[in-house]
């Protein structure tokens, strides 16, 4: 006989702020829910049985049953959008069903997306379309398997319902997992209102959540900045060392906990451009690919700016002490991407001279039009002549441009001391061969809206280990064909 199902372990903290954190706010009830994918292994590492992610409990994930402990809330929070100041946005088609702590006392929230309407709707529907539930699910989990810091997808549902956008389209809740969803957006929201008490309490509850080693500093919301800053520059070398660009940086989707959040006109670079640009709405290319350093730092400025009322009464002192924290953002976003970019050459640092040959090696890609993964990955399988490779290097042909740049390389690598075999398995864990490329995760989702998974879930399954190749993906490791190629993508909401 089964035993008995073990109630997920919620321990609602947030919720426990009460208002005007918060206001509690139910799910709205779907007319049919149907599980699509629960993701198990993640479940095991929450420590919430398995089982709850069976097709009977899909009820749950729609949003139609509360799990016993749950205390769904909509959170409020304002933002900075395409660098213009929206002083009330908050959780507009998302509740917070809970917090759960792990067996290792770790804390996530688990947040239900696309669960109907809340306060903070305006003229919204507060549902989701399927295209952006099954994009955040293969990106978001695509980007854990890469090893860069991110919410995760715990569970897809279809609803039997459909939602208006450019036409009908079928409708679907995400169960999305993040350490916290308190954003940049979150301070700027209470700043806004001069309500400092709020403020207060919010620097508090993610200290002690996420930085607790910063709870015990003498100003506690400059001890928060700091740690934002410090984890925002190493999340943003991440996604510049995959070639990820984000698409709609706003303050509002920039968690302080150095989470990747929102993963809605989001795309990964195919042939390398630092201009690049995929988002319908970012006409300026405010978001572009080589901008996203600037505009984090730029975001946590207006972070810096929501806490100086709590950094010193004093503001010209709260001035000082936060563009001091502010100034060390391009240092330590500048470290991160050079010992990333050491990494993904083989190299166990970049010196000045290698600083101008990895740029070198940036401009070739440029020049040749190079596909950014499969380039990098092609280097790491020339690094070992005398071993076998991974096979993943012959998917890739080197430009006129990029030949020219070898030799300069292999001799640089050539003077690396240590064994050639062990530096090229570290290369391959630092250069992937699977990323979710556009025109595969389109394929997913067309085929998703015809009701057929199938690929949807052999994409899930080949980016959960995308470092090792294996020729039956082969389809999946290469570049879109032209007539496949994606140039533009669309928030979908
Ligand atoms: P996002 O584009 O996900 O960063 O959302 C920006 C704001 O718009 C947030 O306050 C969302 O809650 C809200 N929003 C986005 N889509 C919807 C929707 N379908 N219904 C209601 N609010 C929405
Ligand atoms: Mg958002």
């Amino acid at each position: 006989m089964n035993a008995s199902i073990s109630a997920i372990p919620f321990d609602n903290s947030y919720a426990a702020l009460g208002e005007p954190l918060s206001v509690a706010q139910a799910p709205t009830p779907v007319q049919a829910a149907q599980l699509i994918r629960g993701n198990t292994a993640l479940a095991a590492s929450l420590g919430i049985d398995e089982r709850w992610l069976d097709e009977e409990h899909a009820d749950i994930w729609a949003g139609n049953a509360l799990p016993p402990g749950a205390c769904p809330i909509a959170a409020a929070y304002a933002g900075h959008q395409f660098g213009q100041f929206n002083p009330q946005l908050g959780d507009g088609r998302a509740v917070l069903l809970g917090e759960v702590v792990t067996p290792d006392g770790q804390r996530f929230d688990l947040q239900l997306k696309g669960s109907g309407r809340t306060p903070w709707s305006r003229g919204g529907d507060g549902r989701s379309p399927l295209g952006p539930v099954l994009r955040e699910y293969l990106v978001s989990e695509a980007m854990a398997a890469l090893g860069v810091p991110t919410t995760r997808a715990l569970a897809a549902v279809t609803t039997g319902e459909t939602v208006v956008r450019d036409g009908l389209e079928p409708g679907a809740v995400l169960t999305r997992v993040a350490s916290s969803h308190l954003r940049v957006g979150t301070m700027e929201y209470f700043a806004a209102r001069d309500d400092r008490q709020s403020l207060q309490r919010i620097v508090d509850h993610a200290l002690k959540r996420h930085y607790p080693e910063g709870c015990a500093d003498e100003i506690p919301a400059l001890a928060l900045l700091n740690a934002v800053i410090e984890a925002q520059a190493a999340l943003i070398a991440q996604w510049q060392l995959l070639g990820f660009v984000h698409g709609v940086m706003n303050t509002d989707n920039m968690l302080l906990c150095g989470e990747t959040v929102d993963y809605g006109p989001c795309a990964f670079m195919e042939a390398y451009r630092a201009d690049t640009v995929f988002s319908s709405i970012d006409h300026q290319g405010r978001y572009a690919y080589r901008n996203q350093p600037g505009i984090a730092h730029w975001n946590l400025a207006r972070l810096a700016e929501a806490l100086l009322p709590l950094i010193d009464d004093d503001t010209e002192r709260a001035v000082a002490m936060a563009k001091d924290a502010i100034q060390r953002f391009p240092a330590a976003f500048g470290d991160a991407h050079s010992t990333g970019v050491a990494a993904k050459l083989g190299l166990a640092v970049l010196t000045e001279d290698e600083v101008d040959l990895a740029n070198d090696l940036f401009t070739a890609l440029e020049e040749d039009g190079a596909d950014f993964t499969l380039a990098f990955r092609f280097l790491a399988d020339e690094a070992n002549p005398g071993g076998d490779g991974s096979g993943a290097g012959a998917l890739f042909t080197p430009g006129a441009k990029l030949k020219i740049w070898l030799p300069q390389w292999e001799e640089r690598l050539g003077r690396e001391s240590g064994d050639a075999g062990e530096r090229q398995q570290r290369m391959f864990a630092a250069n992937p061969v699977f990323i979710p490329r556009n025109h595969l995760v389109q394929r997913a989702i067309t085929d998703g809206d015809g009701g057929d998974f199938d690929f949807f879930h052999r994409l899930v399954e080949r980016l959960a280990a995308p470092h090792r190749y294996d020729a039956q993906d082969r389809d999946l490791a290469l570049p879109a064909q032209p007539q496949e190629r994606v140039f533009q993508t669309f928030c979908g909401t």
